[in-house]
């Protein structure tokens, strides 16, 4: 879906001011709509090979990190525009919705996949509106469990696919809660090492459980 140039270096952080001169965004995954929810975590963050952000892990209320989201979770509009284009990738993606925010916000794209979008090319989206929900795609694992991969780019027609802005840095950090993984079963939290009592790896509805892992951190004494 996305063509990158092997020499492409996506400006982490630094692009973020130029992305966000007027932009008043909500996150397109509303933490309020999940039982227990505490904080959400960075499963598999902005980087060179990665260019988004994962919406596929949390803590609840006990501290535990339950990674997998529910299938037929809203996702939202992270900021008022108009939906650029839905394309069906047919593929691991699943199908995806880019939402243009130019107009009001100097060409800022928001792209978000994994989606089953209830909106079509051309239509005006206002901030916060439901754009379509969650599925899980077609691959099997933990890396695949039901999530959001959410980018951002500074233009659709300039930048041409190319992420420009980190959405933890868009959003604030204090969002999220850092996970030094990619989409392994056992990621390490930075910086609240001690605190998760256990890892539940959710299915299609919350409070259920496939399995339980026993975190590094607490077999290392
Ligand atoms: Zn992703």
């Amino acid at each position: 879906m996305e063509t990158l140039s092997p020499e492409f270096k996506p400006k982490i952080g630094i692009d973020t001011k130029e992305w966000l001169p007027s932009m008043d965004v909500v996150l397109p995954i509303d933490g309020s709509e999940i039982p227990d929810f505490q904080k959400w975590v960075n499963w598999n963050g902005f980087r060179p090979n990665h260019s988004g952000i994962d919406f596929a892990a949390y803590l609840n209320n006990r501290n535990e990190l339950i990674i997998g989201l529910q299938e037929g979770l809203p996702v939202r509009a992270i900021a008022d525009g108009e939906v650029q284009q839905v394309i069906d990738c047919y593929g691991p993606y699943g199908t995806t919705v880019d939402i243009f925010h130019g107009e009001l916000n100097d060409s800022a794209d928001s792209r978000y996949t994994h989606v089953v979008p209830c909106v079509e090319q051309g239509k005006k989206i206002s901030k916060g509106e439901i754009i379509g929900t969650l599925y899980k795609d077609k691959k099997i694992g933990e890396q695949r469990l039901v999530h959001l991969h959410l980018a951002l780019y500074n233009s659709w027609k300039i930048a041409q696919s190319r992420p420009f802005a980190d959405p933890e840095i868009v959003f604030g950090a204090e969002n999220f809660i850092e996970c030094d993984s990619s989409g392994s079963p056992e990621p390490k939290l930075i910086g609240v090492e001690t605190q998760p009592t256990k890892i539940i790896i959710a299915n299609q509805n919350f409070g259920s459980e496939t399995r339980v892992i026993t975190p590094a951190w607490k077999t290392e004494n």
